[in-house]
């Protein structure tokens, strides 16, 4: 292992960024600042067929917004580059040379026909040491036919050749030992001719040792590939040098039955990827948690604790805590569930410590898609207003109608349309409409129409003064036929503080308005 910790997050560009992703790079990066080291962005896009060209950019502008930043890598530079594996070939060709040329790797010849034979012959067909001498290969064919072959431009491939009944010691940081017998891997195609381009499991190993990669730290997924890695380290010399290790546990679905995928997320109303996605091939679009309203810094908070948690109860950290805090030993095994209702938490908890005039914007924004102008004035005041207040939703997984607390500045249009559109008309059959503008209420708005009409000013506590003294002497409760008046039904704010922001001209035309109405 090298002395500098030096850590690297290496996506396929195959589509968007996964958020199981977007967590292994959070956790690199808190490891990598924790120790004053270094964070790289390297790009694993060996795999032509699967590449997708808009993908780069998507993961760059992904963490752009999520605030991981990264030292070294495609788009950000530095002294171990080229970062993208496709301008690594040559490099590649040299090292699997000097596997070719020690014996730890050998030239293939198979089809992918003759291959499919061998499965179709076999059950559980292996290409390893029980097989390999039947199939057509350099060392079935010898030196003299391989060079041949080569000459001609016969397609190849180059395996790697596994030694069996060893077991392979992989020693994990968060899962401790972890035995695997050489006996059970396949002799992996390292290299296709066709393609001038290695396979993932060489480009990696080669890259994360030239890189001076000091852990590798990564989804569970990869668990499988690492027996081949710790041999390949061998089968290099670069035993010293080995990278430490660290398999993240798996996030699960929120029932915690099996791998979290795009269509929990469709079904139950939570986006699986950082951005807004849009497939290139069908333009399908797909949403994200930026699009989707949320802020990144709690994006993060909910991520983080997703695998970890740093043995106390604390759950709102901040990401100097986080760096402070986070420990790879206390990462679980076990999968963690996706709790998008938690992830919902979050986002309340920081949207509440947000000042209401840094949400303005956003909120202006959201104004603006309804048809409704407004300045970023009134859009702080009406957020302070109903920061507070529960909206109700449709549960995803029941179907049933169910509240909870304002968490997203989109939440917020249907609690307010009314702060900025007036009622154009009554529904005597509303509830509460019905229930609270009786007899007398259009003399009692009468009364108070006078009494606003002549204050001095029109401030909160100026209004309420006048209001509450007339109150105590008539006896009169005028809150709710009031709150018919301006909001039209049973919701909205203080009646005050709402009266204040439509202005004393707007709060006696929509009094009028309702006295003539009803
Ligand atoms: N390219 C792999 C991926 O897409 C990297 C796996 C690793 O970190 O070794 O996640």
């Amino acid at each position: 292992m090298s002395a500098k910790v030096r850590v690297r997050f290496a996506p396929s560009p195959t589509g968007p960024l996964h958020i199981g992703g977007v967590r292994t790079a959070l956790y690199n990066y808190l490891f990598a600042r924790q120790n004053g080291g270094e964070m790289i962005f390297r790009i694993e896009d060996t795999d032509t067929e699967r590449f997708v060209p808009t993908a780069e950019e998507y993961i760059i502008e992904s963490f752009k917004w999520l605030g991981i930043t990264f030292d070294e890598g495609v788009s950000f530079g530095g002294e171990y580059g080229p970062y993208r594996q496709s301008d690594r070939r040559e490099i590649y060709k040299k090292y699997v040379g000097e596997l070719l040329a020690s014996g730890h790797a050998y030239i293939a010849f198979d089809t992918p026909e003759e291959l499919d034979a061998a499965r179709a012959a076999q059950d559980n067909f292996q290409y390893d040491a029980s097989t390999r001498m039947s199939m057509r290969n350099s060392l079935t064919l010898g030196e003299e036919e391989t060079q041949r072959l080569m000459a001609e431009g016969t397609p190849y491939t180059v395996r790697f050749k596994v030694e069996p009944g060893e077991d392979i010691h992989i020693n994990d940081i968060i899962r401790g030992d972890v035995v695997i017998n050489s006996s059970v891997l396949d002799d992996k195609v390292l290299y296709k001719s066709t393609k001038e381009l290695p396979t993932y499991h060489l480009a990696n190993i080669v890259d994360d040792h030239l890189m001076k990669i000091s852990h590798v730290i990564r989804g569970e997924e990869w668990l499988p590939s690492a027996p081949l890695h710790v041999l390949l380290y061998r089968a290099f010399g670069w035993e010293d040098t080995m990278p430490q290790f660290a398999h993240l546990p798996l996030l699960l679905k929120p029932t915690g039955n099996g791998k979290l995928s795009k269509r929990d997320g469709d079904k139950l109303g939570f986006p699986v990827f950082p951005l807004l996605w849009t497939d290139p091939a069908t333009g399908n679009i797909s949403r994200g948690y930026r699009e989707d309203g949320y802020l990144p810094e709690a994006v993060l908070n909910f991520l983080a604790l997703l695998g970890w948690n740093p043995g106390d109860d604390q759950e709102i950290m901040t990401m100097d805590e986080m760096i402070a805090k986070f420990d790879l030993k206390k990462c679980s095994k076990a999968g963690a569930k996706f709790d998008y209702v938690k992830g919902w938490w979050f986002n309340r908890e920081y949207l509440l410590k947000r000042p209401a005039a840094e949400v303005a914007p956003q909120f202006v924004e959201l104004l603006a898609r309804q048809g409704v102008t407004a300045t970023e004035e009134q859009a702080a005041a009406v957020f302070e207003m109903m920061k507070m207040k529960n909206i109700e939703y449709t549960d995803g997984q029941s179907g049933q109608t169910k509240k909870r607390n304002v968490s997203f500045i989109a939440d917020l249009w249907p609690l307010c349309d009314f702060f900025f559109i007036a009622p154009a008309r009554f529904d005597r059959e509303d509830k509460f409409v019905r229930k609270n503008w009786t007899d007398h209420s259009a003399e009692d708005m009468r009364r108070l129409r006078d009494i606003l009409a002549a204050l001095p000013d029109f401030e909160v506590e100026t209004q309420r003064a006048a209001v509450d003294a007339w109150v105590a002497e008539t006896g009169v409760k005028p809150w709710n036929a009031w709150r018919v008046c301006l909001v039209g039904q049973g919701k909205g704010p203080d009646m005050h503080e709402l009266a204040a922001f439509l202005g004393r001209e707007e709060t006696l035309r929509r009094m009028d308005f309702a006295i003539e109405q009803l």
